[in-house]
Parts: structure tokens; C-alpha cells; sequence
């Protein structure tokens, strides 16, 4: 089969040879625009006779707009959605609020990177209706592949908002020629271009296997949008007419301000308030006049396309008409404060949607551009506070994203503890850039050196020219960095590896553990059997997925050992392959029975990881999401995303509040809903475990507390759950934080093993189970001093060798004592004995 580019390539040329069949040549021509073909191979429509290249800046001559913008009317960033939404919507599209930038609806991407993400993989394959149709959407994206790039060109960013045009119709409603004319309406009656200031480029466009003709328009050599017609699928037959035919327009909100400006850069006219603030703070100025000069001519500066970025830097100074280190010094310091704004903006966003800057995966890039704007804070030793500055972004947005002010708190504590972990890694970093310094410093060095120790190439570059080396970093450094970083992370191991060649014609299995978790016995029809392994046509028996381990019970009077799925079927292991005599056959009928103990124990510990998972985001923040959980017999863990520790303090809190939970009695819910029901009604936050196929889902919810899109099977009230105890809290990596507890039964296990153990320490100290702590404390500092007087070669005191504390402890006293000896519960026994008998020996070898 063809890849996306060969396609693309392919169906250009096809789509050329035929416009009227593939673009909206109608309204073109009623419009008065004219087919023509530019140098560079493109063809393309404009009403001007004379005009002879296509508009693409590399072949017009970079951005003409600067100081000169054609367009009628002003609009401010604010005004553009406001404008376009209204006019979209009297065209009869409905105007939607934007999707989280943290897609946590997909499991192919971290951030949401153009609006037709909003609708993947399920609107847009027809599994699932669209939440309006058609529509318009103001989507935040992130994207990390031009970092470098912002703040000099002007123009590039990580964060915008894509402002998407989307209709999703069966081919007969298809009709190209509305929504062109649409966009087509946007540009003369929204932003008030005469036509001969439009360009249009037939192109083509192909990704997922997908592709179709699209058409990009410019003005003065900017690029404003691109509407895409996903029309084909490319099939091992060749390429097939899509069902449903996708309309995919997106268009630059940035740019949209920015072009009917027309003045100086577009961070200016995004950000407006953001940079009056920050330049009155810094004292850096701009220099109008040799802004729009440069500007014009500053996309040359982008590294994706230059050789050598000096020569380019030589290139445009030439063009401005001043020296180079001159353009220099006003530029570098003007593009670093706009960096400065850029990156906070982004990461409000980010942040404000759950996300976390940490060391690896889509967090890997927030932290990137977050210390990328410490440090340029850092080298032009500026007084500028982060948080602050996404304060005011969130104030300028306030009128079309309100949501942004409500978690500036939560995003506040994170750039703090953030701004700590920097100061300490630039603290750690000289002693070693001290000593690299004295070989030859790579770029492979610097990224290195970034990526394991966290030090931003700038402070190498600095320090060791302070030491007396030069130090030479890529211009794409952050760039080179990210792209290390691409590749999402998390895998969902439900399935096994071995499959099991099943006919593909036999019906999947009808689940029946969902309806109740008390429903333990029920006749099943074999469907499928090889082995030990039998299929059924439904099942109340749990396979291991989300995280919960499988049942345990018999069919047909065998035991079964293991339950999982593949695909749509669930297959189960028994304990010995079924008999002639003892046993059955596929097509009979048999009894099915699970286990109730393990049933209702498994059940506790998922509800409660419900439970505990609302519970630690009522208490420590928003940004609390589930990373990963599991529920076994003993306990449950659950991996949530927080930028530090859980104190312990807090822990009991999270404890409290889930056990007020548990006997407050709140009903526990179940329902399968349409997937854009299910979303509409929750919102995105309900993928929890992460995302989930199918057209529909089984939401799971605690009633003013929590819902989650979940396959795990859960009780009927909280009440249930009986008493949830945190054990213990403990980073598993950067930005994720594992809880382990236990629920029900175990829970009674684990104080009754707690309280035995207390017992046993209490018993080897000789006092009473409460003064445990205190005499751990003693026996502890006895022993450091008994060590202390060995090693002197001094007779320590007798009274070092016999314990009689009577400090009484209020709590948990088994824990302080692990507490206090750095260790866990079930080992203070052991550690206890083992200084005992330590100390026991030095005062031997005292009295010998
Ligand atoms: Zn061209
Ligand atoms: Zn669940």
C-alpha cells in the first residue's frame, strides 16, 4: 500500500489535472478568480492579470502586510473568534467550546496539536456523532517542534488556537462548493479583503491512511488557513470514497489579529497587555522602525530552513540595511521576552488542563519551554515572575476562555515548586560544567547534559566562558531535544501477547459482569474450545483489565485459573482440559459460578480507587489524574500526576475525606452511553484509565463526586467499600505519585498484621505498645553513641546499654517508629532486633 506522502504527491497531480472535480472551481470562477500556474509548480487562483507567482512567501518575497495590511477592518486577538464565531454561526454552523489541550481521549498523542483532534479517531471514522454538525471551534493547541523558532521569527509559536471549520456528511450531503464559499465569506466579509488581495492554492493532503484535495489561502504572503477535504481512503485495492466525507478547515487565530494589524510582530497583537507589562517591567523597547523592516524579511531566520543561520542573520541584516551585531542586539533580547510571554501562555494552558511539566513525555516539553523562559529571565536578570505572567494572559482571555482564571492557583504552586527544581539543578550545574568544560563540549554533550541533569546549554555557554572556553550551541538546540521526546509513553497491557487463532466469524462475547457485582452464578453457552481455554456467548466472569485482576469460580464444574480478553472475546483458562466422561462440549449449555470473597474484596478496591482518586483532587488540586492503577486481593495502588511528594499530612487528609465518603452512603452508578453523550454530559476529564474504544461507554459514577468512563466492576453504594486505609505515598517518577491502600477485608488484614506487628516490637523493647516510638528513638541515639565511643576506643557509660524511655505516642505508632528508623512497617521488627544485638556486642567487647 502507498504511505501518506506517496499518496499525497500522487493525488496532487491528479487533483491538478482535474480542479473541477476536486475544488470549488464554481464559486471561483463566479468570483472572478483565475487558474494559473506559479514557477514553483503550484497551481493557483487570484483575480489579478498580472499577478504571476502563487503567494507562497518563498516565492513573493517573505510578508507584505507589515505597515501595509489590505484588510478592512482592525480586529484585536479577542474580536477575531468573536467576529468569525457570530458569522459562522448566521451561516448556520454551531460554535463550540474548545476540547482540553491534554487529549486524554487519545492514546497516540499528549497534546491536542490541530482541532480535527477533537474529533479523532471516533467522529471522524463515523463510530460517533459529532457534538454539532457543522461546526466551529477556537482549539488550543501545543506544539514543540518549532521552539527555537518563537520570538524571531515573530510569527511561530507552541501554543495557538486553531480555529477549526468542521462538517462531517454521508457523500450525498457533501457539498464543497458551501463551505468554500463560507471561508471564502470569512475572508472578505470578516476580515474586509477585496478579492484581488486573496490567493488561493489548490495542494493535497494525506494522513492516517486518509486523504483528499485541500486549498490554502494567502494574503501579501502570509498564509491564513488551509481547508482539507477528506474525501478517500487509500485501500490494498486502491483508493476508495470515504463514507463519511470531512471537512477539516483550520485557520491561525493569531494570525487573523496579527494580519489586520499589520504592525510590528505577532506576539503584539496576540498578547497585548502581556507585552506593555513586560516591557515596562524590563525596560526593553521596540524599535518600530527597524521592526518593520525586519519583520518582513525575519521568516529567513527560520532554522528549520536555513543552512547556516549566521549567513542568514548576514542575509537579512544586508536587506534592513544595518549591521549585523546591531540587528542583533535589538532583536535577541526583544525575541527573549516574547519567548518569555509565548511560553507562559502555553503553559497555563497546559497546566490549567491537568498537564505537568516532569522528564518524560509531553511533560518533558513543558519543562523544556519552562526552562527555556527561567533562563532567558535568568541571563537578562529581568524581574519577572512566571505565575504572574500567566495571571495577566488569563485575565487578557478571560473573554473567551474563562476557565483559564479559575486554576491559576494550582498553576502558581506548580511554577513555584517548578522554579525550585531549576535553582537546584543550576546550583548542582557549575561544579560540573567546571569540570566538562576541560574536554570539548558536543552537542551531543549539551543535550546529554539537558537531558540527565536538566542544565539549559546557555548556562554552560556562560560558565565556561567565565572559565575562558567557547561554547557553541545549535540554534535548534530545544528543538533537537524535544524531538527526543516525541514518542508517548504509556501502554495499556490488557491483552496478552500469545493470540489465540479464533474464527473470525464466531460472535464476541456478551458481557454480564457489568449488570451487578452480586450476580455470581449463570448459565452459559460454550461457544469455542481449545485446550483448557473455552470462550463463552456471555460472561459474568471479570477478565484482568483496567487494571483489576480477573475472577476466580468454575464452568461447568471446572475450576478457572485466569480470565482475559482478546479482542471482543473472553477467554478463560480452566484448572484441566474438560473431560470425555467429566466435562463438556462446544454448544452446550453450562453453569458458570464466580467467588464471591474475592468478587466483592476486588470490587471494594476499585470503587475506592474511584474514591481515592476525586478524594486527592478535592484535596491537593486540579491537576490530579489518574496515571495508572491496580487492584489486587491484598491492595490497591493508584498513580496520580503531582509535581511533588504527598505529605504525610496530606495523606490523611486524602484518608478522611475518603472514608467520609465511604459512610456518607452515596450510590454508585452505571450507565452505557453514546460516546459524545457520555462527553458532553462529563466532559473529557472522565478517561481516567485513559482512553477507551467504542461508539459507546460505561460511565461509572459516585454522585456529586466522581465519574469515569470504566470497565471494572464496582459496588452499589460506598457504604460498601468499608474502611479505606492509605498505607503509604511514594513517587514513582518525575510528576507521578503511586497511593497504596486497602479497602474492606484487607484493610481489617492490614491493621490486624499492623497491630500484631506493633505487638511484637512492643514485646522486644519490653514496654507498652505506645511507647514504642519513644523507645525506638532511644535505642536509635544509644546506639550512634555507643558506635561513637568504639570507634574512640573510650568505655562507654553503662547506663547506654539498657533502655527506659516511657514517652508516650499518640497515632500510628508502628509507622513513626518506621519513621524514624528509615524503613517500612513490616521491617521495624528485623531492624530493631539488629541494633539491639549490636549494641548488646559493643557492650561485650566494653566489659571484656
Ligand atoms: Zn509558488
Ligand atoms: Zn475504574
Amino acid at each position: 500500500m502507498k504511505t501518506d506522502k506517496e499518496t499525497k504527491k500522487e493525488f496532487k497531480i491528479e487533483a491538478s489535472r482535474n480542479p473541477d472535480k476536486y475544488y470549488a472551481t464554481a464559486v471561483l470562477k463566479r468570483e472572478g478568480f483565475m487558474r494559473k500556474q506559479c514557477a514553483c509548480g503550484t497551481f493557483f487562483w487570484t483575480v489579478n492579470k498580472d499577478q504571476d507567482h502563487c503567494g507562497d512567501p518563498a516565492c513573493s518575497g517573505g510578508f507584505r502586510f507589515i505597515g501595509k495590511t489590505p484588510a478592512k477592518k482592525e480586529m484585536d486577538y479577542i474580536t477575531v473568534w468573536k467576529e468569525f464565531s457570530a458569522l459562522f454561526k448566521r451561516l448556520g454552523y454551531t460554535p463550540i467550546a474548545r476540547y482540553p489541550v491534554v487529549a486524554r481521549w487519545r492514546d497516540d498523542t499528549d497534546f491536542v496539536q490541530a482541532s480535527i483532534y477533537d474529533f479523532q479517531p471516533f467522529v471522524v471514522s463515523g463510530e460517533v456523532k459529532p457534538p454539532a454538525n457543522p461546526l466551529v471551534v477556537p482549539q488550543f493547541c501545543l506544539r514543540f517542534n518549532d521552539i527555537d523558532n518563537v520570538g524571531i521569527t515573530g510569527a511561530h509559536y507552541t501554543g495557538f488556537v486553531m480555529i477549526g471549520q468542521h462538517m462531517f456528511v454521508p457523500p450525498e450531503e457533501w457539498d464543497q462548493n458551501r463551505v468554500f464559499s463560507d471561508i471564502h465569506t470569512w475572508l472578505k466579509e470578516g476580515l474586509g479583503l477585496p478579492n484581488s488581495e486573496i490567493t488561493f492554492h489548490e495542494d493535497a493532503w494525506a494522513g492516517g491512511g486518509n486523504f483528499g484535495p485541500c486549498m490554502e489561502y494567502f494574503s501579501r504572503g502570509l498564509e491564513l488557513g488551509n481547508q482539507v477535504y477528506m474525501l478517500f481512503e487509500q485501500t490494498p485495492q486502491g483508493p476508495k470514497s470515504l463514507k463519511l466525507k470531512v471537512l477539516d478547515m483550520g485557520m491561525g487565530h493569531e494570525r487573523n489579529a496579527w494580519f489586520t494589524k499589520g504592525t510590528s510582530t505577532s506576539y503584539e497583537s496576540t498578547f497585548p497587555t502581556v507585552m506593555e507589562k513586560l516591557r515596562k517591567i524590563t525596560g526593553v523597547k521596540v524599535d518600530n522602525l527597524l521592526m518593520q523592516k525586519f519583520l518582513p524579511v525575519s521568516s529567513f531566520l527560520n532554522i528549520d530552513e536555513v543552512e547556516s543561520i549566521e549567513a542568514a542573520w548576514k542575509r537579512v541584516a544586508d536587506t534592513v540595511g544595518v549591521d549585523v551585531e546591531e540587528l542583533k542586539s535589538k532583536i535577541i533580547p526583544l525575541s527573549a521576552l516574547y519567548s518569555v510571554a509565548e511560553h507562559s501562555r502555553s503553559l497555563l494552558f497546559a497546566l490549567s488542563d491537568g498537564a505537568l511539566p516532569s522528564n518524560v513525555g509531553g511533560g518533558y516539553n513543558l519543562r523544556i519551554i519552562l526552562r527555556r523562559a527561567l533562563s532567558f529571565i535568568d541571563q537578562y536578570g529581568w524581574d519577572i515572575r512566571l505565575p504572574e505572567v500567566c495571571r495577566w494572559h488569563a485575565e487578557y482571555l478571560e473573554p473567551l476562555f474563562p476557565e483559564l482564571m479559575t486554576n491559576l492557583d494550582q498553576v502558581e504552586k506548580i511554577l513555584d515548586v517548578e522554579k525550585e527544581k531549576y535553582l537546584a539543578t543550576k546550583e548542582k550545574s557549575k561544579a560540573i560544567v567546571a569540570r566538562i568544560v576541560q574536554g570539548e563540549v558536543t552537542t551531543e554533550k549539551l543535550i546529554s547534559l539537558y537531558d540527565s541533569h536538566g542544565i539549559d546549554p546557555e548556562t554552560i555557554r556562560r560558565e565556561a566562558g567565565l572559565l575562558g572556553t567557547t561554547v557553541k550551541v545549535p540554534e535548534d538546540f530545544y528543538t533537537q531535544v524535544a524531538a527526543l521526546h516525541e514518542k508517548r509513553s504509556q501502554v495499556h497491557a490488557t491483552e496478552r501477547e500469545e493470540k489465540l487463532d479464533i474464527p473470525s466469524s464466531l460472535p464476541g462475547t456478551e458481557i454480564r459482569y457489568y449488570d451487578d457485582y452480586l450476580k455470581l452464578t449463570d448459565t452459559s453457552e460454550v461457544i469455542w474450545m481449545q485446550g483448557k481455554k473455552v470462550i463463552l456467548d456471555s460472561s459474568i466472569i471479570y477478565p484482568t483489565s483496567g487494571g483489576q485482576i480477573h475472577d476466580t469460580g468454575s464452568v461447568g464444574g471446572i475450576a478457572f485459573t485466569d480470565a482475559y480478553k482478546q479482542g471482543a472475546h473472553i477467554i478463560i483458562e480452566l484448572e484441566r482440559e474438560p473431560g470425555f466422561k467429566t466435562g463438556f462440549k462446544t454448544g452446550e449449555t453450562v453453569k458458570v459460578m464466580v467467588d464471591e470473597e474475592r468478587r466483592r474484596q476486588l470490587a471494594q478496591h476499585h470503587t475506592a480507587t474511584h474514591i481515592v482518586n476525586a478524594c486527592a483532587r478535592e484535596i491537593l488540586g486540579n491537576h490530579i489524574n489518574q496515571a495508572g492503577a491496580k487492584k489486587t486481593l491484598e491492595k490497591a495502588h493508584l498513580d496520580v500526576t503531582h509535581y511533588q511528594n504527598i505529605s504525610d499530612e496530606e495523606l490523611r487528609e486524602i484518608e478522611e475525606r475518603a472514608n467520609a465518603i465511604v459512610s456518607s452512603g452515596i450510590k454508585v452508578e452505571s450507565e452505557v452511553l453514546a460516546r459524545g453523550d457520555a462527553e458532553g454530559r462529563y466532559g473529557m476529564s472522565i478517561y481516567q484509565g485513559g482512553a477507551v474504544p467504542g461508539k459507546n461507554i460505561r460511565v461509572v459514577s459516585v454522585k456529586g463526586l466522581d465519574v469515569e468512563a470504566c470497565g471494572g466492576t464496582h459496588l452499589h453504594n460506598t457504604r460498601e467499600v468499608g474502611q479505606i486505609k492509605i498505607l503509604k505515598a511514594k513517587k514513582i517518577q518525575d510528576g507521578i505519585v503511586r497511593i497504596t491502600f486497602t479497602a474492606g477485608n484487607a484493610t481489617l488484614h492490614e491493621t490486624g498484621e499492623e497491630e500484631g506487628a506493633l505487638r511484637d516490637v512492643a514485646d522486644i523493647l519490653d514496654c507498652e505498645p505506645s511507647q514504642v516510638p519513644g523507645r525506638v528513638k532511644e535505642l536509635f541515639s544509644k546506639w550512634k553513641e555507643a558506635k561513637k565511643a568504639q570507634k574512640k576506643g573510650k568505655e562507654a557509660e553503662e547506663s547506654i546499654f539498657s533502655l527506659s524511655s516511657e514517652e508516650e505516642f499518640e497515632g500510628e505508632a508502628l509507622s513513626e517508629a518506621a519513621r524514624i528508623l528509615q524503613t517500612q512497617p513490616e521491617h521495624v521488627a528485623k531492624t530493631v532486633k539488629r541494633f539491639l544485638s549490636e549494641l548488646e556486642g559493643m557492650k561485650r567487647k566494653t566489659d571484656g
